[in-house]
């Protein structure tokens, strides 16, 4: 069962308040209606939303009021805005005669117009005759339906739309709206609304509804602690894909031992990060590759990444992206990332890197990926920051590393003494072992070689033994549990002096360098 627990919800980036105040969809809109096409079909299954922007769009549109809506359907025929049915004008036929009756500007929105369209010859003949009446004099078209359905006379003449899910802008209006209708806007003041509207990015307005909805059946009201329910509603959602994974906890930096040149690198990149739609592309930052030897920290960093970014974190599933469960692996992996980038701001970890993405001299699928990727990474928007993380770093095409796609390669070795340190200090100190009376130094000639896993190991072997003895961990608990721990180190030499060969002259040491090395 998931956790509600506010604790762990990632934290929200702040800088919220956006300055435009037109929504991404609203703009697509208007402008098609601005070039003077009247006859726009967009598919959409949520009818509402479509509504809603087209009032938004009507809003904008140049004139002394704004343009009016009229919405059709089969079952409640044609009416403005809170008014009654117009007479004659429910058939579809009907509908299309009232649009070139009409002496005024208006936004005529039918909703699942297809079904006509596709049964009847009259209907798409008579939607030929509309187009030429509504040219030129502010009247526009717009078909909503969950299927594509146009057909070929009047194809050429039709705009055909595809909605991305709400942006910023469209949520707070949502939000604002939802606050109102239900009374249970509360105390949310615009920096929660923000707050809630980038919680929801990524999801489509109905999706946001229930969300919603259930923030207000456990607090209701619209107030910061929404923002809890809201999340782990959005987390069920995006995992439901099966191919992204919403990471939810917080970890710190503090948490990770050790490490110090990656974190001084991200203290310094948060604030370009926060800057970037103010900064020329290429300093903002995309995104690191850690690579490095297993159980040494890759993904606490990834995870305490989206925790000093302040920014949700999503984790895609590459062993997923090839199960075949999805379709193509190709396509799934184009669909993952194009998801992400309405998620944004984010970031975005591509676990075991190495399993999906080979060189595009491979050919096959994996080269194609790859080559998307490569791509993909230069033109992303700017609000997703990858971390991407590899073991098997020999794997990995030259091209991935080259300077450019990621800002900086890091290569995780195994600890340092001193990171050793602090890493068993991090293990004690979090199962709540008091360790001002400890010597951890003498620990460290028995951890020759370990990695941050294996201490944490040896930590709660040691608690164990411990707790089983019905007494307080002592150091000699440590000691004898380590000194008898074999190191994967020591049984997997070659490989780890394979994998420090290899990053030697690719990567960036994210540890300091050690003294005599
Ligand atoms: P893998 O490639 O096997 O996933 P990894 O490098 O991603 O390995 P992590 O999952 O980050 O390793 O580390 C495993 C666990 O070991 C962590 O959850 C953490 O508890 C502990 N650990 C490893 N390195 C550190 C570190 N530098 N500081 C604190 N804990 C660490």
């Amino acid at each position: 069962m998931a956790s509600e627990n506010t604790a762990s919800s990632p934290p929200i980036e702040q800088s919220a308040t956006p300055g435009p105040v037109e929504s991404r969809a609203a703009k697509t809109i208007r402008e098609i209606f601005e070039s003077g096409r009247p006859l726009t079909y967009i598919r959409s299954a949520e009818e509402q939303r479509v509504g809603r922007v087209l009032r938004e769009v009507g809003r904008g549109l140049p004139g002394s009021t704004p343009t009016p809506v009229w919405t059709w359907s089969l079952t409640e025929g044609m009416h403005g805005d809170g008014e009654a049915a117009e007479a004659g004008a429910q058939t579809p036929r009907g509908a299309l005669d009232f649009i070139v009756a009409h002496a005024e500007a208006g936004i005529f929105h039918l909703k699942d117009f297809h079904e006509p369209l596709r049964e009847s010859s009259e209907i798409r003949r008579r939607l030929r005759d509309v187009y030429e009446n509504c040219r030129d004099q502010r009247k526009f078209i717009v078909i909503s339906s969950p299927v594509r359905f146009i057909p070929e006379e009047v194809e050429r003449s039709m705009m055909f739309l595809e909605l991305r899910p709400p942006d910023l802008i469209e949520l707070v209006e949502f939000l604002r709206d939802e606050g109102e209708q239900t009374g249970e806007g509360g105390d949310a003041d615009e920096e929660v609304l923000f707050q809630l509207a980038r919680a929801l990015q990524g999801l489509t307005l109905d999706e946001a509804r229930y969300a919603l909805r259930r923030a207000l059946v456990k607090n209701q009201r619209l107030g910061p602690e929404s923002l809890a329910a809201v999340l782990e509603e959005k987390r069920l959602l995006v995992n439901r894909s099966g191919v992204i994974e919403y990471i939810s906890g917080v970890t710190d930096l503090g948490d990770v031992g050790g490490l110090e040149g990656l974190k001084k690198w991200l203290i310094e990149r948060r604030k370009l990060f926060q800057m970037r739609d103010s900064l020329t592309a290429e300093i903002v930052p995309k995104g690191i590759l850690i690579m490095g030897i297993p159980g040494c920290g890759k993904s606490l960093s990834v995870k305490a990444i989206a925790n000093h970014f302040q920014l949700p974190l999503y984790r895609v599933d590459m062993i997923e992206i090839f199960s075949g469960r999805h379709g193509k692996p190709e396509g799934a992996f184009v669909e993952a990332c194009r998801m992400m980038e309405d998620m944004a701001p984010a970031v975005l970890w591509f676990d075991e890197i190495e399993m999906g993405i080979t060189s595009t001299e491979s050919g096959g699928e994996q080269g194609r990926i790859f080559a998307f990727f490569l791509t993909w990474m230069q033109e992303k928007t700017r609000g997703l920051f990858v971390a991407a993380t590899a073991n098997r770093i020999d794997l990995l095409p030259a091209e991935m590393i080259r300077k450019g796609r990621f800002d900086e390669v890091f290569f995780v070795d195994l600890p340092l003494e001193d990171e050793q340190i602090q890493i068993f200090k991090i293990h004690l100190s979090r199962r709540g072992v008091d360790i001002a009376a400890f010597h951890l130094e003498q620990l460290t000639q028995f951890t020759i070689g370990w990695t941050g896993a294996e201490i944490e190991q040896c930590v709660i072997s040691a608690i164990t033994k411990a707790r089983l003895a019905d007494r307080e961990l002592n150091e000699h608990d440590l000691i004898s549990v380590a000194a008898k721990l074999v190191p994967l180190s020591r049984t997997m030499k070659e490989q780890i002096n394979h994998i420090r060969g290899w990053a030697f002259e690719r990567a960036v040491r994210a540890s300091p360098q050690p003294i005599g090395r």
